[in-house]
C-alpha cells in the first residue's frame, strides 16, 4: 500500500501421507533449501515456518504441519487438522502402496476439516521423489489430471526433494488457491 503497510496472513497448511514419502525432505527444502538422506522419522507432529514475500503489499507466513506418517487416520488426526486451511498429500512415486493410500488421506482429511463456508480446504498432491522417476509410477499425466479432478485435489506436481524440483511452484499454487479463498 502506499503507506507501506503490509497485509499479513497466517495460514495452516498440513503435509500428510504415508510414511518416508518426504514429507520431512519437502518442508526442509521448502523452508532451509536443504536436503539429507538422513532424516528420524517424525513423531507426533513437527513445525516450521515459511515466510513469504508474497507482494508489494501481502507478507505471508505458512505454518506448515509435518505430520508423522504412522499417525495415519487414527482420532488425533483431527486435531492436527484443525483450522488448516490449505494441504499437501504426498506419495513416493517409487512406491504404489502410499499412492493408494493417497485416496485414504483426502478421505480422511475431507472428512475432519472444511473451510468456514463449509467447502473442502484446497489441497495439493505431490508425486514425491521424481529424480528416481525410471522406477516411477507417474508415466500418464492425463490420468493423474482426471484422477485428480475426481478425488477434488486442486491439482498435482511431480516433485523431487532432493533435486529441488517443483517445490516452490507447487507451494506458490497452492498459497495462491488459499488466497483466493480468503
Ligand atoms: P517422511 O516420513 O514422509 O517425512 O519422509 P522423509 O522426509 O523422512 O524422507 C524419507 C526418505 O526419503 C529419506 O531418506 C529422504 O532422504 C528420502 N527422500 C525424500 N525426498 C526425496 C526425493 O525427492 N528424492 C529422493 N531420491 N529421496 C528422497
Ligand atoms: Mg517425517
Amino acid at each position: 500500500s502506499a503507506t507501506g503497510e503490509k497485509r499479513e496472513h497466517l495460514y495452516k497448511v498440513l503435509v500428510i501421507g504415508d510414511l518416508g514419502v518426504g514429507k520431512t525432505s519437502v518442508i526442509k527444502r521448502y523452508v532451509h533449501q536443504f536436503f539429507s538422506q538422513h532424516y528420524r522419522a517424525t513423531i507426533g507432529v513437527d513445525f516450521a515456518l515459511k515466510v513469504i514475500n508474497w507482494d508489494a503489499d501481502t507478507l505471508i507466513r505458512l505454518q506448515l504441519w509435518d505430520i508423522a506418517g504412522q499417525e495415519r487416520f487414527g482420532n488425533m488426526t483431527r486435531v492436527y487438522y484443525k483450522e488448516a486451511v490449505g494441504a499437501f498429500i504426498v506419495f513416493d512415486v517409487t512406491r504404489v502402496s502410499t499412492f493408494e493410500a493417497v485416496a485414504k488421506w483426502k478421505h480422511d482429511l475431507d472428512s475432519k476439516v472444511q473451510l468456514a463456508n463449509g467447502n473442502n480446504i484446497p489441497v495439493v498432491l505431490l508425486a514425491n521423489k521424481c529424480d528416481q522417476a525410471k522406477e516411477g509410477l507417474v508415466n500418464n499425466s492425463a490420468q493423474m489430471d482426471e484422477y485428480c479432478k475426481d478425488k477434488g485435489f486442486i491439482g498435482w506436481y511431480e516433485t523431487s526433494a532432493k533435486e529441488n524440483i517443483n517445490i516452490d511452484e507447487s507451494a506458490r499454487f497452492l498459497v495462491t488457491s488459499i488466497l483466493a479463498n480468503d
